[in-house]
């Protein structure tokens, strides 16, 4: 199957990575159906992605007819009810297990049979998820990078059960929408959070123990490793709830206290400190 086969893609999650996915795939001329648990949040979702395809315009980068045109192909929704129609589903709501099995097996039930049904998890397994379903073959990761419309790299993840025609439709749709890929096995954190977390993980550690301010250790590591951001910029960016709810895959599943999440961290996602999305993390927005 070729990426023409898209014909309608679901994304179920208006945050920062869904709407950012369904920037993407609407700037490439797909027609996109964001989901929500209510229509209003799917309408910031989209509301999010106006104020983005505003900035370009200002810069140049685009036209407002481009911009109106790509606005034009996103339908927010507050169900998954009306995702019937659509041949392939990024499910990108937030990082919680028993949620993603949940939204998992309610895909299954409403999304046409021959569509594919894609996780961006950072973590969670993508066999548990195609488990949910009578269609695990037809399940994958698929996982975008923040943020979606600057960073290059897709993760994907190929389940026990994933079949070939699924891994390559999701190739394709992955060069449709201008992306590099990598194939990752199915395991806790795959690749790219399996390097990442800790290493953010320990930058907490590090701070929490007075090795040195949030801006040194930042600066430590920019300047010092040749990273574009410090860990708690990018923590920051990520989410510090993703970051820890992460950490926490990684330490029970692969059952290693090396992985234990710092305290530090727990203590700041229970202050509600959780980044730039709600204008406080480990600098203030
Ligand atoms: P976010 O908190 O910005 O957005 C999550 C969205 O999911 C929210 O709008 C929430 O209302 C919605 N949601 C929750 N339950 C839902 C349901 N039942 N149906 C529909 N929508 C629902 O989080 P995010 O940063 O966009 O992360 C989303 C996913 O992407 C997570 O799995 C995360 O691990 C993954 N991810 C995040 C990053 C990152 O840097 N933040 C990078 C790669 C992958």
């Amino acid at each position: 199957m070729s990426e023409e086969n898209v014909k309608l893609l679901g994304v179920v999650g208006a945050g920062q990575m869904g709407s950012g996915i369904a920037q993407v795939a609407a700037e490439r001329g797909l027609p996109v159906l964001l989901c929500d648990v209510t229509r209003e949040l799917a309408e910031r979702g989209r509301k999010r992605i106006a104020d983005q395809l505003d900035k370009l315009v200002h810069k140049g980068k685009i036209t407002a007819e481009q911009r109106d045109a790509t606005l034009g192909r996103i339908s927010p929704c507050g169900s998954l009810e009306a995702l019937s129609e659509c041949d392939f589903v990024i499910e990108a709501a937030s990082e919680n297990q028993e949620l993603k099995q949940q939204i998992f097996c309610d895909l299954d039930r409403l999304v046409r049979r021959d569509a594919v049904l894609a996780s961006n998890t950072s973590s969670i397994s993508i066999t548990l998820l195609g488990a949910q379903t009578k269609r695990p073959e037809q399940v994958i990761g698929m996982h975008f990078m923040n943020p979606v419309p600057l960073m290059q790299l897709v993760e994907v993840i190929r389940g026990l059960c994933t079949d070939e025609a699924t891994y390559q439709r999701t190739l394709a749709l992955g060069r449709a929408l201008g992306k590099e890929m990598i194939t990752a096995r199915d395991m806790p954190g795959f690749i790219v959070n399996r390097v990442l977390i800790p290493f953010l993980n320990e930058a907490c550690f590090a701070l929490q123990e007075g090795l040195g301010t949030v801006e040194d250790i930042d600066k430590g590591i920019r300047l010092g490793l040749n990273h574009k951001m410090g860990p708690f910029e990018l923590s920051d960016l990520i989410g510090l709830d993703t970051v820890l709810a992460i950490a926490e895959v990684l330490h029970r599943q692969l059952g290693d206290d090396k992985y234990r999440p710092a305290p530090l961290l727990r203590q700041y996602v229970a202050a509600g400190y959780l980044g730039r999305k709600s204008g406080r993390g480990f600098y203030t927005y």
